[in-house]
């Protein structure tokens, strides 16, 4: 196959995770692909997005979305093998960017934080929940609660660009 269409035929390679959060930018993100889909199935692969596929790829993703904050040694665990396996990280919505709403417990009072320790303890949580930021190197970010699709669609396009794909 001759060097340009290989470089026409390139997609963008995402993949789009949740943490501890609602999931309501999962949502806008599935009403957008209902809008954009055929648009965007030209030139990005879905390579590891649960809602749309059974079969998910992490190695050797361009870029990874992020919503939620991390809140156990294992999502922190799960988030540093997706940074390991993407050139850019995106993070999406309030809760990926500030850590808050989902962080609220942060700022409990010493007694409230005694009553919800065992809570903790039994389903495995840290005591400190974070935002994306405070654990990896995040290379965008979508603010928003849920995520604001104006700046997805201009975040989502800088990608293209930057990766060579697209206008
Ligand atoms: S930022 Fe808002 S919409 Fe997104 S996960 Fe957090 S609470 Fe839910």
């Amino acid at each position: 196959m001759a060097k340009k269409e290989v470089a026409e035929n390139k997609k963008l390679k995402i993949g789009w995770f949740s943490f501890s959060c609602c999931e309501d930018s999962t949502i806008v993100f599935t009403e957008l692909l209902n809008d954009h889909f055929e648009e965007w199935s030209k030139v990005v692969d879905f390579q590891y997005v649960r809602v749309l596929r059974k079969k998910n790829k992490l190695e050797g993703l361009d870029v990874a979305f992020v919503e939620g904050a991390i809140a156990s040694d294992r999502e922190k665990k799960e988030l540093l093998e997706i940074r390991k396996n993407c050139k850019k990280l995106v993070a999406i919505g309030s809760c990926a960017c500030t850590g808050g709403p989902s962080a609220q417990r942060n700022m409990f009072s010493k007694e409230l934080e005694k009553e919800i320790e065992f809570l903790l303890r039994k389903f495995h949580q840290s005591d400190k929940v974070h935002k994306l930021e405070d654990l990896v190197r995040v290379d965008a970010k979508v603010p928003g609660c849920p995520m604001n699709e104006e700046k997805f669609l201009e975040v989502l396009n800088k990608m293209l660009v930057e990766f060579g794909i697209g206008k």
